[in-house]
């Protein structure tokens, strides 16, 4: 069978088929250099993972030292990722601006090539720095910090010692977390900034469309967001792709009056 036809009449199969090729659909964050730039961080956990497998639960002295040092010395690898991590969502924005553009017959082109992105992608970088710096820097917090509380709880040497061996493991699920996290963040940022240039007001928040997505973020699949007005889910404040671990994104919606 190659469509159904639900109780209101209409066609399932085409309407899937039809979202997929929405003309906003291409607004979601670009996975594929997700995906690379989790890989690259988890880099940095394996190497975290390293240094707590050779300095062990004895050495923790050394051990939060050479942590700290590698916190410093990462900065420029930490520019150099997260800097190509932002040209490439930047890239796949723009194709999703131009996809659009040609699909409503308007011709966007020199307004989206002149919308003020370069300012937010360098807020991005430095916080992203930032961020990829923090993932040595919490390793040897959480090192320092087991240590000092098994002395105060009287901890036996050999739990204090499985409780460090974790830190690895630990900075790994931190990495794939900040990865997703700021590939969505980066994309929206930039959809919005060239949003705004064309005179947008708002988005139509799209989900991921799977069993994954959280049920807060699902029932705002659909609505219209003012990009000046994000709204408040589980308590955190932000437009979609740009919240904590979430894989939405704002379809822009650009008024006819204005165009
Ligand atoms: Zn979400």
């Amino acid at each position: 069978m190659i469509s159904r036809t639900d109780i209101n009449g209409t066609i399932r199969f085409a309407f899937d088929k039809a979202r997929e090729k929405a003309p906003g659909s291409g607004f979601s964050a670009a996975r594929k250099v997700e995906r690379r730039f989790a890989q690259q961080l988890r880099k940095i956990a394996r190497h975290i993972a390293d240094l707590v497998e050779t300095f062990g639960a004895e050495q923790t002295d050394a051990l939060t030292y050479a942590l700290d040092r590698y916190g410093e010395i990462i900065e420029p690898w930490a520019r150099a990722v997260s800097g190509r991590m932002i040209a490439q969502v930047s890239e796949h924005d723009e194709r999703a601006w131009m996809k659009l553009a040609r699909q409503m017959g308007m011709s966007l082109k020199s307004e989206i090539e002149r919308a003020p992105v370069g300012i937010r992608m360098q807020q991005l970088l430095e916080e992203q720095v930032g961020l990829i710096k923090s993932l040595p820097i919490e390793a040897a917090e959480r090192v320092h910090k087991i240590t000092t509380e098994g002395i105060t709880k009287g901890l036996r040497a050999s739990e204090v010692a499985a409780e460090i061996m974790k830190t690895g493991h630990v900075t790994k699920s931190r990495a794939n977390l900040i990865a997703r996290t700021e590939v969505g963040r980066t994309s929206t940022t930039l959809s919005q900034a060239r949003a705004e240039s064309v005179g947008s007001r708002g988005y139509i928040w799209r989900t991921a469309g799977d069993t994954d997505v959280r049920e807060s973020h699902r029932k705002m699949e659909g609505r219209f967001v003012a990009w000046n007005d994000p709204p408040t889910l589980d308590g955190l404040t932000g437009h979609a792709g740009a919240l904590p671990n979430c894989r939405c994104y704002p379809e822009p919606v650009i008024d006819d009056a204005e165009a």
